[in-house]
Order: C-alpha cells, then sequence, then structure tokens
C-alpha cells in the first residue's frame, strides 16, 4: 500500500496505537509535528554506551528519541502500558521517560522493534559531564574508549570521584526531587522493574561563560558584534538548529522548548531558573552547585525501564554474588534496587543547601 520505492518489501506495525495517541495528546505532543520530526529528515544515530545492542537515533530536531528494544522489552511494554497510563494521569510530575510510541518493521524475515521517547538531553545546551547513575558501585566506572569520547556517559564510580560533596540544591528542590524519585523508584519496584538509571547531563553556567569569554577574546572585537547581533534575535530565528559550542543555541525554534524544559516542572520545584548578568540561561534545567561553588543546570530523567525481575536475573545474582559483595552488585531484588537507587540519590549525589543558587560563584576553584 505504499507509493512506489526501492525497497526491499517490508511491513510496518503500530503497537497499541490508541494507547500512545492519548499518551501523546497528554505529553502535549500535536500529531503534525511528531510525523514532521520523525519522517521529514534523516534521523542521526547516536553512539550507545550500553551493552545492550539497542541502537539509538535521535530526530533532526532533537525532540525525540528513538531506541531498538528486544522482543521481550517490546512485550514488557505493552504489559507495563495499563499501570503506566494509571501512572502518568494521577502523577504528571514524574522522571519516568515519556513512550510516544512502539512500532516493528518487519523485512527479510527480521523484526526490528523500537520506541519513540522523549529526548532529555537537548544538544543545544553544551553538557560538560553526563553520567548515568544507578546507585551501584560494583563495576560502575565508564571504560577507557568511553571516556575518549568527546560528550562521555560516565557512571557512579566516576560521580563519586568527580563530586565528592555532591551536588547542591536549594532546599525546596532538593526536596521536590527527591520526593519525585522516591515516588517513581515506588512505582517501578511495584511492577518489578529494574536496572533502571537516571541520566543526569550538566551544564556548567560558570565554565560556559568562561568559554564564551575565551572564545570572544579570540575571535576578536567584530564576531562579538556578530554574536550579539544573533542573540539578539534569537527568538526571530526558526528552523536553523546552530549550536557554536559556547551553551548558546542561537536559532533553535521556539515552539517546543517544552519537551526538556520540563526538568524543573517534572519535580514540582517552582524556583525560577538562574537569573544572572548577561548570561544565557538555557531553559529548565535544575539549578545546582558543585564542589567548586560553580553554578550548574542539570537536566535528567530515569532511563531504561523496561527490564523486567525474572528468573533469569535472579541466576546472574547469585553466580555474581560470589565474585563479589552482592549489595553492590546491579543485579538485585527490584525493592532492594529501588531502595538503593533512592538513598544513593538522597545522601550520595544531591545535597540539600540554604544558600542561594542566584549569586555569582566564589571565586575559589
Ligand atoms: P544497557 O541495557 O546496556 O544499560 P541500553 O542499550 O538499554 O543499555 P540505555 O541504558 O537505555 O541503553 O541508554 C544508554 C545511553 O543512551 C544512556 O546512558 C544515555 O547516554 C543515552 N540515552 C538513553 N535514553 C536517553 C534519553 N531519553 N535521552 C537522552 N539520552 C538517552
Ligand atoms: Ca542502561
Ligand atoms: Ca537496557
Amino acid at each position: 500500500m505504499t507509493l512506489p520505492h526501492e525497497l526491499s518489501d517490508f511491513r510496518f506495525k503500530i503497537y497499541a496505537p490508541m494507547a500512545f495517541r492519548y499518551f501523546r495528546k497528554l505529553f502535549k505532543i500535536d500529531p503534525k509535528d511528531f510525523l514532521v520530526s520523525l519522517t521529514s529528515q534523516q534521523l542521526k544515530e547516536l553512539s550507545n554506551p550500553g551493552a545492550s545492542g539497542s541502537i539509538f537515533y535521535i530526530t533532526h530536531d532533537d525532540e525525540f528519541i528513538i531506541k531498538t528494544v528486544q522482543h521481550k522489552e517490546a512485550d514488557f511494554l505493552q504489559k507495563l502500558l495499563p499501570g503506566y497510563f494509571m501512572n502518568i494521569s494521577q502523577n504528571p510530575r514524574t522522571l519516568l521517560p515519556k513512550f510516544y510510541g512502539l512500532y516493528c518493521y518487519q523485512c527479510g524475515g527480521k523484526n526490528i522493534r523500537f520506541c519513540v521517547m522523549n529526548n532529555l538531553l537537548p544538544s543545544g545546551i553544551k553538557l560538560h559531564e553526563k553520567y548515568d547513575l544507578k546507585g551501584s558501585t560494583y563495576r560502575r566506572k565508564a571504560s577507557k574508549e568511553e571516556r575518549a569520547k568527546k560528550c562521555p556517559t560516565l557512571k557512579d564510580l566516576d560521580f563519586t570521584d568527580n563530586h565528592q560533596k555532591g551536588l547542591k540544591l536549594e532546599a525546596e528542590t532538593y526536596n521536590a526531587l527527591l520526593k519525585t524519585i522516591s515516588r517513581d523508584v515506588r512505582v517501578l519496584a511495584s511492577f518489578k522493574i529494574m536496572d533502571y538509571s537516571l541520566l543526569v547531563g550538566i551544564h556548567n553556567l560558570d565554565e560556559a561563560r568562561e568559554e564564551r569569554e575565551a572564545e570572544r577574546a579570540k575571535i576578536g572585537k567584530e564576531i562579538v558584534e556578530d554574536a550579539t547581533c544573533l542573540s539578539e534575535s534569537q527568538h526571530t530565528l526558526h528552523n536553523q538548529s546552530s549550536v557554536d559550542g559556547t551553551g548558546l543555541n542561537r536559532g533553535r525554534p521556539t515552539k517546543r522548548i517544552a519537551n526538556w524544559s520540563t526538568a524543573m516542572e517534572q519535580i514540582e520545584a517552582t524556583v525560577e531558573p538562574v537569573e544572572l548578568e548577561n548570561d544565557n540561561i538555557p531553559p529548565g534545567g535544575i539549578p545546582a552547585r558543585n564542589d567548586n561553588g560553580q553554578r550548574l543546570l542539570l537536566y535528567i530523567g530515569i532511563i531504561d525501564i523496561l527490564q523486567h525481575y525474572r528468573l533469569k536475573k535472579k541466576l546472574e545474582h547469585g553466580i555474581k554474588s560470589l565474585l563479589a559483595d552482592g549489595d553492590t552488585i546491579s543485579v538485585v531484588n527490584p525493592t532492594f534496587y529501588a531502595e538503593r537507587f533512592e538513598s544513593f540519590f538522597r545522601d550520595k549525589v544531591f545535597k540539600k543547601t540554604a544558600s542561594s543558587m542566584r549569586q555569582s560563584p566564589s571565586k575559589k576553584k
């Protein structure tokens, strides 16, 4: 039924179309925008630091992530739909992934299943660090190959090395964030889900400013004038994404910044984004500070929730705990996993601070 094409015959299957149509509506995804984002231009492939063999694609406009999933993960997502529906409708404040669709492409006897999800890390915002955190310490260090990448995905042990005092949040933000994490992990444990991570992207405002200043010094006055002119007109530019490595995204379409500007909304925090000088503040991140007092914006969300606890996992745990202390392994039971996950973020990753996020950083570095 397709238009004439040069591809081999294929079938395209849409799973649970009604349910996902409902979710897209709930998440305020316009059907036309959805189609345009996914089909109007070539998708970009992302390198996947994971071991599962899943392939990730991102849409040209940065809005959606496509992830190929295994047969059992696709089955599990379908079984999860009623519970997911209940949870999302009762509690829209959540860091759980937003699933916008599940599909299967059948060709040459092969089935390729994939889901469409929200992109948590907009490429228009420079991320100085990126972590995939589980609260487990067992082998949770990024490989050498991963660390050699331009923007590597680091893990738990890298985090505790780099942020010995954690990420400081204002009390209100901290409480809202931990409340959300706590509720989310309870939901995940109730579905016997585990092995998920909290993805944390860190934009360092002070480093971004220094980078900008260095850039300016390098390029000279003429370009500075150009840049000012560009950034002043950024609100009128459309459909022309240009990222210049300075943390500014000058021509990003304005209509759907909402997708990732929700990090703050998702945790029910009302603290206004950091407002300072003439810094160009990327929208939506959670304000925080690091050990050096530098101002950060965090982009976060829970990912990889289609792993269901089964006998196979139990066996795996039995075998691995012969080799290491059972508690530190990431293959444990879902309730234990959830508790360890939550307490890692409560005690190690995020710290409550009374001081304001708005003041300029102290000079120490
Ligand atoms: P494994 O099962 O081996 O852990 P996986 O193939 O299931 O890996 P994920 O854990 O889902 O993959 O994700 C791997 C990486 O892809 C993450 O660490 C993150 O860098 C990136 N990623 C995944 N989902 C998103 C998302 N929604 N937005 C942005 N980046 C993402
Ligand atoms: Ca994972
Ligand atoms: Ca996985």
